[in-house]
């Protein structure tokens, strides 16, 4: 039992040996039925011989009794002879058998009995016979004996007749037999041969069932797969070029015919034309063995022209000869990924709050186009940059929302106004470029064209935008720059740019320049300040100097305006009027301004010091900027908690425009400080757009008359008549008047006419350095006249 069992667990562990002891053991089974059946066929064929010897013996022992009559009635003795002794030798053959005439031994009951009864008419014919040969041979034969030997013969010859029949039944029944044992043996055979080959390929059908059954799982799982991963199947099979696409293909593309096509051409119909290139030559690598696989992205069209992005990945099948004969692989649909990283990637180049270009995508735009022009003389580009003045207004007054609806509000203006291929970015803030393609298709060939869409962009601008129910109003200065040869990278036209939208500014609200090149000195100016700027470093950079405010009555300084000076190498011959401007922009204006604020406070006590009382006023300019940040509040209370003996006496002057701005709303901020105890001096009155009768509203204590009046007040009667009504109402408003830029003997007498109290000027004092300040403080309250110090000290403006 063990070794069966060991021979069982081999055959199950080599399938082909168990055939093989199979086939083994069917020969031998096959081989001993043969044996069998022949055997069998051999003996009935051998017994059916002997009965057909038997019948022909039978059938010669009727002649013979003939002829022994006939032999006894002619005395025919040697014949009688031979004749009676073949009739008893085969009569004995008959029952018993001869071998030497292939006669087997009777068996049959039947025929034995017949002998039986036939044995009397045998010896009966015999016997005659023999009586016969006894008789002397002269003597002839007498009619009794042969009418005796004939009645023998008579009954002999149809007993012999049965007993032949008999045989003959025998020889059929054998026959009958052989025949159907045959039959039967060949039918045997069939069976055991059906049963054989059943039992030596039974374990291959099993096995080959269990194959199937579990090829039908793995091909159930792959299905699943399929379906689970929604992948679409395509295989395509190279000798007979035949490719078959999964049931995916009919969903994923609209076709439901797709999955029913077996050429490449029905799948290639939906790539898009871009792509097809790309996918071809990777199945072509993939078919000549270039690649083993391929992975890559194509674009593909629905039936309805849908975008399909596909991951398309792909194997080859190699035959037992190494050759390729098929190509496998599956698309998974993307498009959904892809989106999101183009949006992705699109959110990277826009402009999160208009969904303009950004700062980065611009400069590449800019930067493709600066290169095509310098290889395509015929291309020609323009940048224009804005900047809206009173942006920063908007935000600081209506809060950062309503800046941000401005921003959104000036984009669609920019996208309403310009054209299609225009790309409009936001660089940062309320800055923003446009790049313009100006060839002469373009329409913006020349100059005056492009100063048309300029003027049409401000007038566009110039519309009240709608934030939250105000109406804002924003213009913007322009700056345009044309591209050239001399330009080589995009950050030398935007800087152009720049420096022609500067230059805009500086001309007042809502202009438009063109660079020019005495602007790229400026704009390398403003680099050098903000630069410096960025740097901190205010004391080796800046000095204060101190202006003196005369009072016209005695002659007397009331006290100092405050200015702004550069002393280090890098910003020498920069006054503050270009310096301010910029500290503002880039909002360094907030340390700059704490510096200025600081420093006075410092320069008062010294004052003091020096003069021995604390009388002095010192003006000092902030600008709008630093008095809307929250810092501000702060910064004011600790000057007052360091020098407590100064409150009342830092004036802070803020310009006209400043205070009447509606954007800026700076009155929350005014009236802090002078409740706080800073006086308040409104600056460059006249300069701006705000009426004498506004002057009411806001907390102030003094109004400076800017210098342009006073330049026109020695000729013109309306300037008299404007300045009085100032100098008035202002008087009437209890507000002390200063007049600013006093250079001649006739403005002060004019001004001393109109009951003007104080002026500034160069008849008076440039602004001095502290010391001279000192010096002119000790002598004027020495001396009860007012000084003239000419040259003692000049500011940029004398430079
Ligand atoms: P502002 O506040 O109107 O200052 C008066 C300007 O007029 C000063 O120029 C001064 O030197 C000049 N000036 C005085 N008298 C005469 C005169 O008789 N004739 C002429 N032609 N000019 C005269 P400056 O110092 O160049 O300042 C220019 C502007 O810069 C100032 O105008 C002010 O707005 C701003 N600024 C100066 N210093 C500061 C500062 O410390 N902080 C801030 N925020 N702004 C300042
Ligand atoms: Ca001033
Ligand atoms: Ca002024």
């Amino acid at each position: 039992m063990p070794n069966l069992n060991a021979a069982a667990a081999r055959d199950q562990a080599n399938p082909a040996r168990a055939l093989r002891r199979r086939y083994q053991v069917a020969l031998v089974a096959i081989g001993l039925l043969s044996l069998l059946t022949f055997s069998v066929l051999e003996l009935l064929l051998a017994r059916g011989d002997g009965l057909a010897s038997a019948i022909n013996v039978a059938g010669r022992q009727r002649s013979l009794s003939q002829e022994i009559v006939y032999a006894i009635e002619r005395n025919d003795r040697s014949r009688l002879m031979d004749v009676l002794d073949q009739l008893e030798s085969a009569h004995h053959a008959l029952q018993h058998g001869d071998a030497s005439r292939g006669l087997p031994p009777t068996t049959n009951e039947a025929t034995l009995r017949a002998f039986g009864d036939l044995e009397e008419s045998f010896r009966g014919l015999v016997t005659a016979g023999r009586d016969r040969l006894a008789l002397p041979a002269s003597e002839p034969t007498s009619p009794a004996l042969i009418e005796r030997a004939l009645r023998y013969e008579q009954t002999f010859l149809p007993q012999m007749h049965a007993i032949v029949g008999m045989y003959e039944a025998d020889a059929q029944a054998v026959y009958r037999t052989a025949m159907l044992t045959q039959l039967l043996v060949a039918m045997i055979m069939l069976l055991t041969l059906v049963a054989i080959a059943a039992w030596i390929f039974e374990p291959a059908a099993r096995r080959l069932h269990r194959q199937w059954d579990s090829l039908r799982a793995s091909q159930e799982r792959f299905d699943l797969a399929i379906t689970g991963s929604q992948e679409a199947i395509w295989d395509w099979s190279l000798p007979d070029d035949r490719m078959y696409l999964s049931p995916r293909w009919a969903e994923l593309f609209g076709d439901q015919h797709l999955p029913q096509a077996t050429e490449v051409e029905a799948w290639f119909r939906h790539v898009a034309s871009n792509d097809l290139p790309r996918l071809t030559e990777a199945l072509d690598r993939l078919r000549t063995g270039q690649s083993k696989q391929i992975d890559l992205e194509i674009e593909m069209r629905s039936s309805q022209n849908e975008r399909v992005v596909a991951l398309c990945r792909g194997a080859s099948a190699r035959d037992e000869h190494g050759r390729v004969t098929r190509l496998v692989g599956s698309l998974a649909d993307i498009t959904a990924q892809r989106e999101v990283l183009e949006r992705m990637r699109d959110m990277a180049e826009r402009d999160g709050l208009t969904g303009l270009n950004n700062r980065g995508s611009f400069h590449d735009r800019l930067e493709l186009t600066v290169m095509r022009s310098l290889r395509d003389s015929c291309f020609n580009y323009a940048v224009l940059s804005f900047d809206f003045d009173g942006f920063k207004a908007v935000n600081d007054a209506l809060g950062h929302s309503a800046g941000d609806a401005l921003l959104v509000s000036i984009a669609e203006r920019f996208q309403e106004h310009l054209p299609k291929d225009a790309v409009i970015a936001r660089l940062g803030g309320d800055e923003f470029a446009v790049l313009l393609h100006t060839s002469e298709e373009s329409g913006y060939g020349s100059m005056e064209a492009l100063l048309r869409l300029c003027e049409s962009l401000n007038t566009a601008f110039a519309l009240p935008h709608d934030i939250g129910g105000h109406p804002i109003v924003s213009t913007a200065s322009i700056g345009i720059v044309v591209g050239n040869a001399s330009y080589n990278a995009a950050e030398a036209v935007l800087r152009d740019a720049d420096a022609a939208m500067y230059a805009a500014k500086e001309a007042g609200r809502g202009q438009v320049r063109l660079f020019d090149a005495s602007m790229h000195q400026q704009a390398i100016r403003r680099l050098r300040i903000e630069t410096r700027l960025r740097a901190l470093c205010f004391d080796d950079d800046f000095e204060l100097l101190l202006q003196p405010i005369v009072d016209l009555e005695t002659g007397k300084p009331d006290g100092f305006e405050v200015l702004l000076r550069t002393t280090g190498p890098e910003l020498a011959g920069i006054g503050p009027d270009v310096l301010i401007p910029v500290a503002e922009e880039t909002g360094l204006i907030i340390e700059l301004g704490t510096w200025i604020l600081d420093r006075a406070a410092k320069l008062l006590d010294r004052l003091d010091r020096h003069v021995g009382h604390q009388e002095t006023v010192l003006h000092v300019n902030v600008s709008k900027r630093q008095m809307l940040h929250p810092s501000f509040a702060k910064l004011l209370r600790s000057l007052l908690s360091t020098h407590p003996q100064h409150k009342g006496r830092l004036v802070l002057e803020i310009t006209e425009t400043s205070v009447m701005d509606p954007r800026n709303n700076l009155r929350p901020a005014m009236s802090l400080a002078r409740d706080l105890g800073f006086p308040l001096s409104m600056d460059d009155f006249g300069t701006g757009h705000s009426s004498l009768a506004c002057l009411h509203q806001f907390p102030l204590d003094e109004v400076k008359i800017d210098r342009s009046f006073i330049l026109n007040i020695e000729g013109s009667r309306e300037f008299t008549a404007i300045y009085q009504a100032i100098v008035s109402l202002a008087d009437h408003l209890g507000l002390k008047v200063i007049a600013e830029g006093v250079e001649t003997e006739g403005q002060l007498a004019q001004l001393q006419a109109m009951g003007c109290a104080f002026g500034q000027g160069y008849l008076f004092d440039r602004p001095l350095s502290v010391e001279d300040a000192m010096d002119c403080l000790e002598q004027s309250f020495g001396r009860p006249t007012h000084r003239r110090t000419q040259g003692r000290n000049t500011g940029p403006a004398a430079a």
